[in-house]
């Protein structure tokens, strides 16, 4: 199973289950269908490469469960994908859409190919026989895929027009992460950061503390925590560092200014992969300092927006006692050794399925939008957006708090606890 590496992200997905399976005395049919996947395809696309020579390509798609309805998940293009990778995405996309409690499951999908190397029309080529292979086990009442690393909009218009020609028909609903005007959905852009601060806005509600009294960290500066950093701006709050990934020098900067960051002046400098102009912020007067800075600043909250395993054993020894939340922007920012140090450190997380969960919300608004044919407005998708996030967040931290457990795993007991109860109501176990 480990594939040669040390770290297998499917072994992670189902050690964390098999916790919570033990916490909610899972009996042992219900285990074994959630800890593994109900069905997956495996196949081969042949695609006529531009030199005239035909290569083909390994793709999957996984549907880890879809007992809360069609599954839902991004699909992948990377030369290092792996069955295993996939499996555990759509392990995680069935918890994340259970939490949020979408009616909807969990799939994910991937094609082993690296887009750097392959022209516009190859990747059209892998997108249209990536849908022709798959096109009868998947579908608007089935399994919604959606964009993920090295996908875009781009992507799911080739993969929609694929299918629809093969059904003969219009099935917007068929796919999710179109263009606005093209049947995506307002508000997605802002859905994942905007969510962040939804779920941390009311963490400090229960804390009693005024978001105007607070001070953040951020590490990232893409889409995630760019609308993170405007709507908790917004509600009075400053931040007081980014960190980022700098192409130039290959390396990770954190960019401080005490009297706080402006959003606008860091934008009008940052690349459209949310890399800063390093030379820029220092005329801008930002301090510049160590990639690993902003972990170590004397501020009340931490989101870490950027990448995975950067919260771990040995750099959350780093952060201040002041620290009170960390809001997990990011999907697995978080080792268990540096969860343990959180919880006895008091320290309130919102984890990151929780937290992050407002892009697969928006994409679920846009399955919605695309199937009745009819488009929100931009205040009516992020006010609906506003309300599940709460509702959610309340729910795992009225859990947390009456169990006396920590936040991630009432997050994971209400997810699994809702997967498993669909299981038993449809009869399967
Ligand atoms: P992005 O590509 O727009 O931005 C990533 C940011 O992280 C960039 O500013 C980059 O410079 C920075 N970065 C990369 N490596 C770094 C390093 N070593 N140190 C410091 N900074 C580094 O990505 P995004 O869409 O903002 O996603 C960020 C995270 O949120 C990822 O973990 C992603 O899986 C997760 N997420 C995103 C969404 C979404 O809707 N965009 C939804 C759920 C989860």
């Amino acid at each position: 199973m480990s594939q040669g590496k040390s770290f297998n992200a499917f072994e992670m997905a189902q050690a964390q289950f098999d916790k919570v399976a033990d916490m909610l005395d899972l009996d042992n049919a219900t285990r074994e269908i959630l800890r593994n996947p109900l069905r997956e395809y495996h196949f081969g696309i042949p695609v006529r490469m531009d030199d005239g020579s035909v290569k083909v390509f390994r793709g999957f798609r996984v549907q880890h469960n879809d007992a809360r309805g069609p599954a839902k998940g991004g699909i992948r293009f990377h030369p290092h994908e792996t069955i295993d990778t996939v499996r555990a995405l759509s392990t995680w996309m069935t918890w994340k859409t259970a939490v949020v409690d979408l009616p909807l499951g969990g799939g994910k999908g991937g094609v082993i190919c690296d887009p750097h190397n392959l022209s516009a029309r190859e990747q059209e080529l892998i997108c249209r026989g990536w849908i022709r292979q798959i096109s009868k086990n998947v579908g608007p009442l089935s399994d919604v895929p959606a964009p993920d690393v090295m996908t875009n909009a781009q992507h799911m218009l080739w993969m929609l027009d694929e299918y629809e020609t093969i059904l003969g028909g219009k099935y917007p609903g068929f796919i999710t992460g179109k263009p606005v005007g093209m049947g995506g959905s307002l508000g997605r852009t802002e859905a994942t950061g905007f969510g962040v601060i939804f779920t941390l806005r009311e963490a400090l509600k229960d804390m009693g503390i005024k978001p105007s009294d607070t001070t953040v960290s951020i590490q990232g500066f893409g889409n995630v925590a760019q609308y993170a950093i405007k709507l908790y701006q917004e509600l009075g709050g400053k931040v007081i560092c980014v960190s980022c990934w700098d192409q130039k020098d290959q390396t990770s900067y954190t960019y401080r200014k005490m009297s706080g960051v402006s959003l606008d002046e860091l934008l009008s400098i940052t690349d459209r992969f949310g890399g800063i102009d390093k030379g820029k912020a220092a005329e801008k007067g930002y301090e510049v300092l160590d990639g690993a800075a902003w972990i170590e600043q004397d501020v009340d909250i931490l989101i870490p927006a950027a990448i995975e395993n950067q919260l771990t054993g040995d750099t959350i020894k780093k952060i201040s006692k002041k620290v009170k939340i960390v809001a997990e922007g990011a999907n697995g920012p978080t080792t268990p050794e540096a969860d343990a140090f959180l919880q006895e450190r008091g320290v309130f997380v919102i984890p990151d399925f929780l937290a992050n969960a407002g892009g697969v919300t928006c994409s679920y608004f846009e399955q919605v939008q695309s199937n009745m044919n009819y488009f929100w407005t931009k205040e009516e998708v992020l006010e609906k957006l506003d309300q599940k996030m709460t509702s959610a967040f309340r729910a795992v931290s009225d859990l947390a708090k009456s169990k006396n457990i920590y936040m991630r795993d009432a997050a994971y007991v209400i997810a699994i606890g809702r997967v498993a109860q669909a299981c038993k109501d449809r009869g399967w176990v």
